[in-house]
């Protein structure tokens, strides 16, 4: 499952501005899509709306061919694990932070689980690796290793889909590379939608969309518009 289907989305925080102005945008399930485009595009809009934080004021969007507006935000929760840009851990150790949501699991099971949704790479590139780090503060960590433990939170959900908003864009060029190689392994089989501001950043997308004034400017394989830039 995880099939994603925006059919001429229209959306307006406030009805005297119009911010997405009919989005048809489909991602076949375990495919990856990258949104890229400015600022104020309307890029995160679409991840809240696929959350139901906020409904659609035009148009349908569909998960597995569902219309989410009969959807509950609880079951969306469980189908959906975004990654956002700033990532805020808890004042507690890094294994706290990988496990939380899971109340009472204890650090075998997070471990286990964590071997089950194929994110062990994750925790284990944390360097020194996972069995050293665990008990360690997560507020002591650089923002790659942060992300790091963000990405694998939400990872342990297992979630069908995944939605990375700009979760690599605040790091060095380094660093997002470093994560970006060891994402794509790992959203392989899962649905995935990248946000972005430029397309450079973008490692892997079996098609992307640029956003721009609410609307879809341009769309394409990853290779075409590469070449195209
Ligand atoms: P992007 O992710 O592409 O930067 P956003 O989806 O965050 O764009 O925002 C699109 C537009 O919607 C922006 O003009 C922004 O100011 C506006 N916006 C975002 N959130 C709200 C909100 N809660 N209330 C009103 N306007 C908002
Ligand atoms: P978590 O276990 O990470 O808290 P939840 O299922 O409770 O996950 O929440 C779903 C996700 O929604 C969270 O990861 C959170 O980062 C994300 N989220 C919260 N507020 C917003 C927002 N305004 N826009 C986009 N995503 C958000």
């Amino acid at each position: 499952g995880g099939a994603v289907r925006f059919e001429a989305v229209r959306f307006a925080y406030d009805p005297e501005r119009q911010i997405l102005r009919g989005i048809d945008i489909s991602v076949p399930a375990g495919r990856t899509l990258a949104v890229v485009g400015p600022s104020g595009a309307g890029k995160s809009t679409l991840a809240r709306l696929l959350f139901r934080f906020y409904d659609v004021t035009g148009g349908r969007l569909l998960v597995d061919g569902q219309d989410i507006a009969g959807v509950t935000q609880a079951s969306l929760r469980h189908a959906i694990g975004i990654v956002p840009q700033d990532t805020v851990l808890f004042n507690d150790t890094i294994g706290y932070n990988i496990g939380y949501g899971r109340e009472g699991a204890s650090q075998a099971e997070i471990q286990a689980a964590a071997q089950g949704a194929a994110i062990h790479d994750f925790i284990l590139s944390l360097p020194d690796g996972y069995e050293t780090r665990v008990g360690e503060r997560g507020l002591k960590l650089s923002g790659g290793e942060k992300q790091r433990v963000a990405i694998a939170r939400t990872l342990l959900k297992n979630p069908p889909i995944l939605i990375l908003d700009e979760a690599t864009s605040a790091l060095d060029s380094r660093t997002e590379a470093e994560i970006q190689a060891t994402l794509s392994a790992v959203s392989e089989r899962r649905t995935t939608i990248v946000i972005a501001h430029r397309l450079s950043t973008i490692v892997d997308a079996d098609e992307i969309v640029v956003l721009d004034g609410g609307r879809v400017a341009e769309r394409g394989s990853h290779a075409a518009l590469l070449e195209a830039d």
